[in-house]
C-alpha cells in the first residue's frame, strides 16, 4: 500500500510539473495574429519616437550616419544622390567594439571600391567583471591600454605619415544620444553593465582622456552602435540592405529612414535624403507581449528593472535564465528533479544560452547532452529521459518565443518603411543584415526567426525580403564609418 501511495504521489507531482510546463507554454504563445499586433505596435512606437524626443519607449536615436559607405556604385533612383558624396574608403583604420562581456580591437586595411577589406587583424579581450560595474575611467583606461598594445604591433609600412593621426571607429553598443558622428552621451547601460558615473557623459571624450593619459595617438572618427555598424558593413557590399539587427547578448535594430520622416530632426537635411536610425528596440514594450511571471521575476531581479523588456524576452543574456527560472519553480513546487532542489539551480545566469542551445539541439536518442548539461552545470544527476524531454521542450518554448518576437519586430520595421507588401509591378529587394550569437550559433532560433518572418510577409512579399548574416558587422562597419568620416579627406594611401 505504501508503495502504491508513493507512486500516486509522485505521479501527482509529475502531473503538476507537466501542468506547469503547459501553462508556461500557453502564456508564451505567439500565434501569428498576436505577432501582427506586436508589429503594429512597433510601427506605431517608431512613429512616436521619431516625432519627438521622449515620445516613445523606442528612442529612435539619430545616428548622424546619413551617407553609408559603399564599395559598389549606386545604381538607381535616390541612391544616385549619395554617389556625389561617396569617397573611396582606403587605408588603415582601427575599430573598437565594446558591448558585451568581451571587447575587440581591430585593424582593418581598406582597399577602396574594388578591393574592399584587404586585411583584417583583431584581438579579443574579456572584460574583468568588476570593471563592468566599477567606474568609467577604470573601464576606459583598461580598454585604452589594450588598444595601445594592439596598435604597437602595427606593421611599419602602415605607420601613419608625420602629422597624421590614426583613426578609430568606436562601436559602443549601448543607448547613446549622439551629438555628432563622433560624440554622444550615454543614456543608460544595458546587458549587465552598470557604471553610474558614465551615464550622461560623452563616451568619446572619456575614451579620449584615457588615450591621452597613456599617450596613445588616436582620434575617434565615428561613434557607432553595433546595429549601425552592421548596416554600414552590409550595405558596403549590398545596396539592398535596409536594416541591421543584432541578436546576441542584447538585441536591437537600426534601419535606413527617409530624413523627411524624422520630425524631431531639426538639422540640415542630408544630401542623401536618408538617415540611419538606431531604434533601441530592446526597450520596446507593449501589452501584446506575452510576458510571464518568470519574465517579471527576471526583470525585477535585474540591474535595470522595468527597462529593456523586449530584450529580456529575446536576447542571449536572458534566454537561458528564463529556462532556469522555470526549472527552479518546477523543482520547488513539483519536485521535478526529486526531493531536493539543487542549490546551483538558484544561481542567476548559471544556465547560459549556448548551453540551452546545445540541449535544445540534442538529437541523441537518450538526450545525452541534456543529461550532461544538467549534471555538469546544475549538479542534477540521474535525470530520466522523460525529464530531459521536458527540459528540451522548455528550451523550445523560450527560444521560439524570442525568435518569433524578433520576426515581429523586423516585420514592424518593414511596415514602417512600406516594404511589407509588394507594390504592383515593383519587385524591390530588401535585405536585413543580422549579426550576433543567437543568429549565428543558435540554429533553432535562426530557423524559427526566418520561417516566422516569411509567414508574416506571406507569398510574394516573402520573396523580396532577404536576411543575411553580416559577419563582423560591428567591427568592420565601424572601421568603414571611420574611413568615410576621416578628417584626411582626399589623402591617399600609397
Ligand atoms: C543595447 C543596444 C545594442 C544591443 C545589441 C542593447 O542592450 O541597448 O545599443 O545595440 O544591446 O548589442
Ligand atoms: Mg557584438
Amino acid at each position: 500500500a505504501l508503495v502504491v501511495r508513493h507512486r500516486m504521489r509522485s505521479s501527482g507531482k509529475w502531473g503538476r510539473a507537466v501542468a506547469m510546463v503547459r501553462e508556461f507554454e500557453e502564456q508564451c504563445g505567439t500565434p501569428i495574429a498576436k505577432l501582427r499586433q506586436v508589429a503594429d505596435a512597433m510601427d506605431v512606437e517608431m512613429h512616436a519616437g521619431l516625432a519627438s524626443e521622449g515620445g516613445s519607449k523606442l528612442k529612435m536615436l539619430i545616428t548622424f550616419v546619413d551617407n553609408l559607405p559603399s564599395g559598389i556604385l549606386p545604381l538607381v533612383g535616390h541612391r544616385l544622390l549619395c554617389c556625389i558624396a561617396y569617397r573611396d574608403e582606403k587605408g588603415i583604420f582601427y575599430a573598437l567594439d565594446l558591448g558585451g562581456t568581451n571587447f575587440r580591437t581591430l585593424r582593418v586595411h581598406l582597399g577602396g571600391k574594388e578591393k574592399g577589406v584587404v586585411n583584417l587583424e583583431s584581438e579579443e579581450v574579456s572584460i574583468p567583471p568588476h570593471l563592468m560595474t566599477g567606474s568609467s575611467q577604470e573601464l576606459f583606461d583598461f580598454i585604452a591600454d589594450k588598444l595601445a598594445k594592439f596598435v604597437s604591433s602595427e606593421p611599419e609600412e602602415f605607420h601613419p605619415p608625420p602629422g597624421r593621426q590614426r583613426e578609430l571607429g568606436f562601436t559602443f553598443s549601448f543607448p547613446v544620444r549622439q551629438t555628432s558622428i563622433a560624440s554622444g552621451t550615454l543614456i543608460k547601460w544595458t546587458k549587465g553593465f552598470n557604471i553610474e558615473n558614465a551615464v550622461g557623459e560623452d563616451v568619446v571624450a572619456e575614451l579620449t582622456k584615457s588615450f591621452e593619459k597613456i599617450g596613445l595617438d588616436m582620434r575617434v572618427a565615428a561613434l557607432v552602435n553595433d546595429t549601425v555598424g552592421t548596416v554600414a558593413r552590409a550595405r558596403f557590399s549590398n545596396p539592398d540592405v535596409i536594416a541591421g539587427v543584432i541578436l546576441g547578448t542584447g538585441t536591437n535594430a537600426a534601419y535606413v529612414e527617409r530624413a523627411h520622416a524624422i520630425p524631431k530632426w531639426h538639422g540640415l537635411l542630408p544630401k542623401s535624403g536618408e538617415m540611419v536610425i538606431n531604434m533601441e528596440w530592446g526597450n520596446f514594450r507593449s501589452s501584446y507581449l506575452p510576458v510571464t511571471e518568470y519574465d517579471q521575476a527576471l526583470d525585477s531581479d535585474s540591474l535595470n528593472p522595468g527597462e529593456q523588456v523586449f530584450e529580456k524576452m529575446i536576447s542571449g543574456m536572458y534566454l537561458g535564465d528564463i529556462v532556469r527560472r522555470v526549472l527552479l519553480k518546477m523543482a520547488e513546487e513539483a519536485d521535478f528533479f526529486g526531493d531536493t532542489v539543487s542549490p546551483k539551480l538558484r544561481i542567476p545566469f548559471i544556465l547560459r544560452t549556448p548551453d540551452m542551445s546545445a540541449m535544445h539541439l540534442d538529437t541523441s536518442s537518450d538526450l545525452r547532452v541534456v543529461g550532461n548539461k544538467l549534471k555538469d552545470i546544475l549538479e542534477i544527476n540521474n535525470t530520466s529521459l522523460k525529464m530531459r524531454k521536458i527540459v528540451v521542450e522548455l528550451c523550445d518554448i523560450v527560444a521560439t518565443r524570442g525568435a518569433r518576437l524578433s520576426a515581429a519586430g523586423i516585420f514592424g520595421i518593414l511596415k514602417k518603411i512600406g516594404r511589407d507588401t509588394v507594390k504592383a509591378g515593383e519587385k524591390q529587394k530588401s535585405v536585413i543584415a543580422v549579426d550576433g550569437g543567437l543568429f549565428e550559433h543558435y540554429a533553432k532560433f535562426k530557423s524559427s526567426l526566418e520561417s516566422t518572418l516569411k509567414e508574416l510577409l506571406g507569398g510574394e512579399a516573402a520573396e523580396t525580403i532577404g536576411m543575411e548574416h553580416s559577419n563582423d558587422g560591428s567591427g568592420i562597419g565601424a572601421a568603414l564609418l571611420a574611413a568615410s568620416h576621416s578628417q584626411y579627406l582626399g589623402v591617399q594611401e600609397s
